[in-house]
Parts: structure tokens; C-alpha cells; sequence
């Protein structure tokens, strides 16, 4: 289901960042889904949230250890900032490496199936965003409920 993301949620989410630390930061990006951009380093807040994959992440997550219950949503701006946070572990040729396996990916596994995250999430640095955002929200659990609050007050899950 496509959940309405409000342009509002920038400030606080912003603020949640720099407050705990972080020096990505969050746009609204009106024309894409919800991605980490490096060369920027901007996590970009799409204006609606598709949640289809949400069962699939989770479960991957909790596979990683994720211990506490938390939104997809909450657990895939985690992700973003995941990739934000180990993004100098990998070098360029590395990472260039992971792209061109996530786009062989597209190419042959159905978008829409099961297989296509669960293979997708695979790739290391999806497996380091993945990794990192289970041990921010088991490390800092109180930390996490503030941006899911943040999240809850700006999203209209349908
Ligand atoms: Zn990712």
C-alpha cells in the first residue's frame, strides 16, 4: 500500500540526525522512491512510501537479530542511513561491484517477487545497511522510538 508521506516530516527528522550525531541529512525528493545518495550524502524522503516490502526487510532483519518491533518505514530510513554510515568500508571499485550486481539483479529476477529482496539484500553493501540499522535500533532503542514518532506524526499509513 502506498502511504502519503508529509513534506513536514523533513524538520524533525533533520533535527533527530544531527541531534544524535549524524551528518547525512534528509530531502524531500518529490520524484523517486526512498533512497541514500552519496554524493551528496541526502537520504531522499519520497512523497509516498510503498510498504510492499516491508514483510520481506523485516524478516530479513530479524534473521540479522533485530530484537525490538519497529515500522518497516522506521527500519528502512535506518537502512538508508545504514548505507550513509558504512558507505567508507567499501572502496569505489567495491561498491561499483555491488551496483553492477544489483543491476544484473533487475534484469533477471521479477521486481515484484520474494526472491528479488531476499536476493537484493544479499549484496554487501545491502548486508551493511541491513547489518548497521539492526545494531543501531537494538544499541539505541530509545533513540529509535523518537524517530519512529517522528515518522508516525508525518505518515499516513493508509
Ligand atoms: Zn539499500
Amino acid at each position: 500500500m502506498a502511504n502519503e508521506i508529509s513534506k513536514d516530516i523533513i524538520k524533525p527528522l533533520n533535527e533527530w540526525l544531527w541531534k544524535n550525531g549524524f551528518v547525512t541529512t534528509c530531502i524531500y525528493y518529490e520524484e523517486g522512491v526512498l533512497q541514500y545518495n552519496p554524493a551528496s550524502d541526502e537520504i531522499r524522503i519520497p512523497t509516498e512510501y510503498d510498504d510492499e516490502p516491508d514483510r520481506l526487510l523485516m524478516k530479513c532483519l530479524r534473521k540479522l537479530g533485530l530484537k525490538k518491533r519497529f515500522k518497516g518505514f522506521t527500519m528502512s530510513i535506518l537502512h538508508e542511513l545504514g548505507h550513509a554510515q558504512t558507505l567508507d568500508l567499501f572502496t569505489d571499485k567495491e561498491s561499483r561491484k555491488c551496483d553492477k550486481i544489483k543491476e544484473d539483479y533487475q534484469d533477471t529476477i521479477d521486481e515484484n517477487s520474494d526472491d528479488y529482496y531476499l536476493e537484493y539484500w544479499k549484496v554487501k553493501d545491502e548486508y551493511a545497511a541491513n547489518s548497521w540499522a539492526v545494531m543501531y535500533a537494538n544499541c539505541f532503542p530509545k533513540k529509535v522510538k523518537e524517530l519512529a514518532k517522528i515518522i508516525e506524526e508525518n505518515v499516513n499509513f493508509g
